[in-house]
């Protein structure tokens, strides 16, 4: 097959051209770099397999030749990069996903749709089944992606029923490992970038708020087996495994052997008390499940961080 991954030089995405082309798919990539990274991509210079776009998918995407899948994976998607770039993640949401839908629909493409647990905002049940419909703020800070992917879900549910093109929607819940940013201050790779460092590690709140972390090459897993599936429904990908943000500190901590202080700070407007997914449907329908803990997990992370922030990443 030929696929296009936009938001290809971002973690998540950069993940994904790995599992594709691994699978011996041909990619082409899209990114404008917003947030994503070069660095994330170098490794494929030269693959025949791989091209690559830069362009803002915001803006009218123009394909060359066949395409069998669209996966729109492009946004910012940590808390301080859609707080910093509300306007873009609000038309990545809206107008990026309409445009990504179109091409799909032009070239007889199937499509998949990079939503995310963030559609069930700060919930009031507890795990997330896909059934539930959320709480959301939408004119609170976080609204700005929180609205932007439930407007995709709608976009893309509709070019489903009205033009009857083969889609799927993941709804990503907390994913950490190789290729996160050290900057983009998401709550693991704070920790470890701050216990590697020789910084307090910052707590926001009181620090029991949870969240279930899953490691990326299990999520990459379970997008790779939904966007082969038939299931057109929002599918749940995630960790359950439940770790307070102390517990998090703590383990943290530990394993970096780091007798770094914890600093607590405000927690941030809408932040989410608790989240953990119901996998019930990915098991029994896409028969995946994670495999790697928690600890296996954090020690390639750490792993990776201590590689790459000599570099001044
Ligand atoms: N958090 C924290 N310290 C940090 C960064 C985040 O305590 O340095 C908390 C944050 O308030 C949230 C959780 O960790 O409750 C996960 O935050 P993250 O930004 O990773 O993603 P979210 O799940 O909120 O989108």
């Amino acid at each position: 097959m030929r696929i296009l991954i936009t938001g290809a030089a971002g973690f998540l995405g950069s993940h994904l051209v790995d599992r594709f082309l691994a699978e011996g798919h041909r990619v082409v990539g899209m990114d404008n770099f917003i947030t994503g990274s070069r660095d994330n991509l170098a490794h494929l210079a030269g693959n025949q397999q791989f091209e690559f776009y830069e362009h803002n998918v915001s803006r009218y995407i123009f394909v060359d030749g066949p395409l069998d899948g669209v996966l729109h994976f492009a946004s910012p998607a940590s808390p301080i990069d859609y707080l910093r770039h509300p306007i873009p993640t609000l038309k990545v949401g809206s107008l990026g996903t309409h445009n990504t839908l179109g091409l799909a629909k032009a070239k007889g493409a199937r499509y998949l749709l990079a939503s995310t647990s963030e559609v069930y905002g700060d919930p009031q049940v507890h795990p997330q089944p896909e059934s539930y419909w959320g709480h959301v703020n939408p004119v609170g800070p976080r609204g700005v992606y929180d609205e932007a992917k439930r407007f995709s879900e709608a976009m893309t549910m509709a070019y489903h029923r009205f033009h009857g093109l083969p889609t799927r929607i993941v709804r990503i819940f907390n994913t950490y490992g190789p290729r996160m940013r050290a900057h983009d201050g998401r709550v693991v790779s704070n920790f470890v970038v701050q216990a590697l460092s020789g910084e307090p590690l910052t707590i926001y709140g009181e620090g029991r708020q949870t969240r279930s972390f899953c490691y990326v090459s299990d999520l990459v897993d379970g997008i790779y087996r939904l966007f082969m599936s038939d299931r057109v429904d929002p599918t749940n990908i995630g960790n359950p495994t439940e770790f307070t943000m102390l517990e998090l500190a703590e383990l943290v901590r530990e394993m970096v052997g780091s007798h770094v202080a914890i600093r607590h700070e405000p927690l941030p407007v809408d932040d989410p008390k608790v989240r953990k997914p119901d996998i019930t449907i990915a098991r029994s329908v896409l028969g995946w499940e994670p495999s790697i803990d928690l600890r296996t997990g954090l020690a390639r992370t750490i792993d990776y961080f201590k590689r790459v922030l000599p570099k001044g990443q």
